[in-house]
């Protein structure tokens, strides 16, 4: 009998497991997944598919519309990218690679060897030459935090684990990357305005509509322009770029994290256990499988709202992997 194909292990997964051991079993060993995206990966996932699309001379509106319906979601992210790409003009950026798939054998960091249980997988977004002549690591996020000078959301950076794997995979795909360039972009809070409703409207003495009243839904092309003019007026409240070093302790200390995990997951798969940490299931945000984690059948029924599927690792369907 052959041995089964090893599995894929991203940052993704990781962090889903850290969060919460029930969720992984739920999203990665059953593979459940809630069959609406949420407006924050829509709007990352389009924003991504934008800047791959400039970095290969395709058309990012086109690269846009691929994946989005909705034409307020559109006019969004058509907005944060012609913003990116007028914050970051000057930049003096090199795109080496971009949408970087890699696979690569997960190393036992005490005797070298390999598993053949996991592939330690993901997908950089891009390597850049910085206008000095080094190579970094260009990740891309998008984000509804505060991600002002001295806020948390930079701290915690110095302490992520996806940007060490990320610089381990560059180097090993021969990319001598010498530090990471992290690229913040705030998803804008601004919603389409609505018509207000008949009952509450208020008229002046002349007849017309209060100001902040409004006779008819906002277009799409209003709110583009809206947004469009908001983003234009604070680029720094909406775009940011740090370096970020990774030494080689930093990477040293991610391969022994790498492996303690990989083992702490596969203890859960033999003893087909996964407890739950309640306290992830409404921090930083409301978990995805809240108001099904206490059913007894998800391992046979499917409940609505959800979809089954045998891709796991949706991420990394269809691209073109480079890889040992
Ligand atoms: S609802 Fe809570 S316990 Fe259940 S999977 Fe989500 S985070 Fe875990």
């Amino acid at each position: 009998m052959s041995a089964p194909a090893p599995q894929v292990l991203t940052h993704t997964r990781l962090a889903c497991f850290r969060a919460c051991p029930r969720r992984h079993y739920l999203r990665y060993e059953l593979g459940l997944r809630p069959e609406a995206t949420g407006l924050a990966l829509r709007v990352g996932s389009a924003f991504h598919r934008a800047l791959e699309a400039a970095a290969k001379g395709r058309d990012p509106e086109a690269a846009i519309a691929e994946g989005l319906d909705d034409p307020f979601d559109l006019a969004l992210v058509a907005a944060m990218f012609d913003g990116h790409q007028r914050r970051w003009a000057g930049a003096g950026l090199e795109v080496v690679a971009s949408e970087l798939a890699f696979d690569l054998p997960l190393v036992n960091p005490a005797s070298g060897a390999p598993t053949p249980i996991w592939r330690l997988g993901g997908v950089i977004d891009a390597i850049v030459r910085l206008p000095d002549g080094r190579l970094a690591l260009l990740e891309v996020k998008t984000t509804s935090r505060d991600f002002s000078p001295g806020a948390e959301y930079w701290l915690r950076l110095h302490l992520d684990s996806q940007l060490s794997i990320y610089v381990i995979a560059a180097r090993a795909l021969g990319y001598e990357v010498e530090t990471v360039l992290y690229d913040v972009t705030r998803r804008p809070a601004l919603r389409p305005f609505k018509a207000t409703p008949v009952k509450a409207r208020k008229y002046t003495k002349d007849g017309r509509l209060y100001a902040n009243q409004r006779a008819q839904d906002e277009t799409p092309e209003e709110f583009a322009a809206r947004v469009g003019a908001d983003i234009a007026a604070k680029p720094e409240h909406y775009f940011a770029r740090i370096e970020i070093a990774r030494l080689d302790e930093d990477l040293e200390e991610c391969r022994r994290d790498l492996w303690i995990q990989q083992q702490t997951i596969r203890a859960c798969q033999r003893g087909r256990a996964w407890y739950r940490n309640p306290g992830a299931c409404f921090e930083p945000f409301a978990c995805d499988y809240l108001a099904v984690c206490q059913h007894r059948d998800l391992d046979t029924q499917t409940p609505a709202g959800f979809v089954r599927s045998d891709s796991v690792h949706p991420e990394l369907d269809g691209a073109a992997m480079s890889g040992g």
